[in-house]
Parts: structure tokens; C-alpha cells; sequence
């Protein structure tokens, strides 16, 4: 075996240390707004059987033609390593009857997701997505509330410059009609078009539109837009989205070159852009996919969802100077000598804990002057002073380290001074 250091895989990251403050604001945020607006958490499994997501996904996407992480187990099943959630979610949904419940039903969700992409800034091969779906209800208010309830998250985390992107692909009748258009269009320009697209047009032309290619987006200027080809029913369920949002107040942008990369949508798709100005950096996107349930082997199911990428949406934040709130997981340090300052130190922060207040410490030094530098370190705002002397006297010294008092209290008058003190 190689001595070389083994590296963590290409487009995978460690979230380090520094980093989990973020991961768990945004996470708070999240749930609590999900929560509040009566959706419940659904864990998921992180691999699958691979046909579920062929089916769900699509066979001519990017994700199921080329990114999809797929491995045979000992058994020879053919699994996959989650590329997205909602495949998942519709399944469990089906597998546990979940449309006897009362309608619609609101989840949301967190978690990793794998696609095996080319590594680039903001882009991994192991990322995270959050998301909320609502099943069971086909009425346009409920586009209207996804978007409602995603619009507050992003406010509440202080995002600048972000835009809400919205479309209407139509259902499976006016969206033939347009592509038929479509591909009409672009056949005549084949030549223009770089050699994915020319491969996709057939397969899957409304990813035409919305190719990042210089010579496509060009193209894509002149294409038919699929908003002139909506049937009286996706025209009105798009009118209805468009007014809700009115309501609310919150502006959009009508997209429509904006299609969704996966077959399952259907009717409104939309997209949250935002980070640098100007560039189109997507934090996540969504739809509706009225279509899924059958298509998984269910029965017709009216849904809509919506994915988040974590790692964008905290890059962001980074990018845009956005604090989150302090966290003081343990404002007091505990300071020990001798061994019975230890064992009397051990029991005592355990109890301090217990009691609601975090407690640091480094049990295993000896040296005064290093737990003291060390508890200055961790911007301890207490610190818990016990020796052998303390301990013998079932006494603590408590250090106000902001103005280097200290007092020397009973053991049974400590929780109530410390949480005093942490009050100020
Ligand atoms: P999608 O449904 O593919 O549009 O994904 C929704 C969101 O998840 C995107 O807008 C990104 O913010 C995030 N996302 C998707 N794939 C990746 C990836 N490979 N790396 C980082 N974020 C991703």
C-alpha cells in the first residue's frame, strides 16, 4: 500500500469546524419556518434503487445520463447514490399510503445529495439540498405558498440581490405543441448550436433554451416561447400563480427561457438566482410535477416542490458579509488542579450542564496558566476555578475573566451565581 496522504474524493468538502455556525443557522431557519407553516420533516434513504430515479428523473437528463453515482451491491441490485430528493419522497409517499391522510400533505427536507459533475465553484460532486414539497393539491395558491414560504426563508437570512425567476412549461398536451415548434426552429440552425445540444434536440428541446453556450443563448433569443402556447387551463393556473404573488408582494421575474432541467415538471417551474450582481448563480429551484406520482407507479398526484443548494446559498452569505448570530455554546471554563480537582471538576461540569450552561474545559492539563490562557482563548466570559482546597472545602472560585474579580462561593450557590452572572 502507498504511503501517500489520502486526500478527501474530487468535488467532495470537509464542513469544518468554523463552518457548522452556519450550517446550523441555516438549518434553524429552515426548520422553523417549515414548522410554522405546518410542513413536517421526512428523512429519506441516501441511496435508492437506480430505476427510481431513472423513471422519476428522466432517461435523457444530465443527471440520469451522466451523474448519476451507481453501484451494484453483493446482491447485484442496482442502486444509486441520491441525486436529488423528490424521487425519493414520492416513492415514500406512495410506500406508505400517505394519500389517506388528510390533503395536501407538507414536507420538507435536508440533507447530501451526489451527482458526479465536473468540480468548479459552487459545484460538487457530494452538495446539500433543503426543500419543501406540498402533495396533494393541484390549486395555484399552493404554488403561490412554496414560494411564499422560500421568499421568507431568503429574507430572514438577509440575502442582497437575489430575484425570483418564474415560467410555465404547460402540461404534457401544450408542451408537445411547443416543442414541436421548438425543434422546428432549432432544426433549421442546427449547425449553430454546440454539440450537446445538437445531440439534445430531439431528446429533450426545452433544455435547448436553456443552454449556457454562447452560440445557443444567442439562438435562444429568437426560439418560440412556450407562454404563447399554453392551453386556456395552464394559462389561467399561471395567472392565478402570477396574481398570488401580487399579493404577497413579492416581485418576480418571468423567465421563459427558464424550463427545469427534469422531465417531471409540469405548469410552473421557478427559480431563486442571487449572489454577485448580475450573475446567474441559481440557489435553487423547483416546480410542479403533477405527473410523478403515476409515473412511480401511484396514482395521480398534484405536487410541487422546491430545492435549496446549502453550500450556495452559505458561500452567498460569505460573499455578502452576512453575520449570523453569535453562538455562545459554553461561556463558562472550567479550571482544574491536582486530582481531585479533577474528579471534583468532572462531576461538577457535568452537573452544570445538565443545569442548561455549557462548560469548556481541558481536563487533562495540569498547568494553571494554560487553562487560564486557554479559557481567555475561548472568550470564556466565567471561569471555574477548583483545587485541592475547593475541592476539600466543597467551595469554587469564580473568575469574572471581563474584570478579573474572583470569589470563592459554596458548591450548592454555584449554578445560581453563574447563571447571574451570564445574565449581565
Ligand atoms: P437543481 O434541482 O438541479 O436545480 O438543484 C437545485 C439547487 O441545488 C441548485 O440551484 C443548486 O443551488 C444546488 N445544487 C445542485 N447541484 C449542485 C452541485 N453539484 N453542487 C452544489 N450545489 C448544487
Amino acid at each position: 500500500m502507498s504511503n501517500a496522504n489520502i486526500q478527501a474524493p474530487k468535488g467532495t468538502k470537509d464542513i469544518l469546524p468554523e463552518d457548522q455556525p452556519y450550517w446550523r443557522y441555516l438549518y434553524r431557519i429552515i426548520e422553523k419556518h417549515a414548522l410554522k407553516a405546518g410542513f413536517e420533516k421526512i428523512d429519506v434513504p441516501i441511496f435508492e434503487s437506480t430505476n427510481l430515479f431513472k423513471r422519476g428523473i428522466g432517461e435523457a437528463t444530465d443527471i440520469v445520463e451522466k451523474e448519476m453515482y451507481t453501484f451494484l451491491d453483493k446482491s447485484r441490485n442496482s442502486l444509486a447514490l441520491r441525486p436529488e430528493f423528490t424521487a425519493g419522497i414520492v416513492r415514500a409517499y406512495i410506500e406508505h399510503g400517505m394519500h389517506t391522510l388528510p390533503q395536501p400533505v407538507k414536507l420538507f427536507y435536508f440533507g447530501p445529495i451526489f451527482r458526479y459533475e465536473r468540480p468548479q465553484a459552487g459545484r460538487y460532486r457530494q452538495s446539500h439540498q433543503f426543500g419543501f414539497e406540498i402533495f396533494g393539491d393541484k390549486h395555484a395558491i399552493m404554488d403561490a405558498q412554496i414560494i411564499t414560504l422560500l421568499w421568507s426563508i431568503h429574507q430572514k437570512l438577509k440575502l442582497k440581490n437575489i430575484s425570483l425567476q418564474i415560467n410555465s412549461i404547460g402540461c404534457r398536451e401544450c408542451r408537445e405543441e411547443f416543442k414541436k415548434e421548438l425543434v422546428d426552429y432549432y432544426i433549421m440552425q442546427k449547425d449553430k448550436l454546440c454539440s450537446n445540444c445538437k445531440r439534445r434536440i430531439k431528446k429533450n428541446p426545452l433544455r435547448l433554451l436553456d443552454c449556457k453556450e454562447e452560440e445557443c443563448v444567442e439562438l435562444s433569443h429568437g426560439a418560440p416561447q412556450i407562454i404563447d402556447h399554453l392551453c386556456g387551463d395552464c394559462n389561467q393556473h399561471f395567472q392565478s400563480v402570477l396574481e398570488y404573488l401580487d399579493e404577497v408582494e413579492i416581485p418576480y421575474e418571468l423567465n421563459p427561457k427558464l424550463v427545469r432541467g427534469l422531465d417531471y415538471y409540469n405548469r410552473t417551474v421557478f427559480e431563486i438566482w442571487g449572489g454577485k450582481e448580475g450573475a446567474q448563480n441559481a440557489l435553487g429551484g423547483g416546480g410542479r410535477y403533477d405527473g410523478l406520482g403515476e409515473i412511480l407507479g401511484g396514482k395521480k398526484l398534484s405536487a410541487i416542490g422546491y430545492a435549496g443548494g446549502v453550500e450556495r446559498i452559505i458561500e452567498t452569505m460569505k460573499e455578502q458579509g452576512i453575520k449570523i448570530p453569535n453562538e455562545k455554546n459554553t461561556p463558562v471554563f472550567l479550571v482544574q488542579l491536582g486530582e481531585q480537582g479533577k474528579k471534583y471538576g468532572l462531576k461538577l461540569a457535568e452537573e452544570l450542564r445538565n443545569k442548561g450552561i455549557g462548560v469548556a474545559d481541558s481536563l487533562g492539563k495540569d498547568s494553571l496558566k494554560a487553562q487560564m490562557r486557554l479559557a481567555n482563548k475561548k472568550n470564556a466570559k466565567i471561569a471555574i476555578i477548583i483545587g485541592q482546597r475547593e475541592a476539600a472545602k466543597n467551595t469554587v472560585i469564580l473568575r469574572d475573566m471581563e474584570q478579573g474579580i474572583q470569589n470563592e462561593v459554596p458548591l450548592e450557590k454555584t449554578v445560581d451565581k453563574i447563571k447571574k452572572a451570564l445574565k449581565k
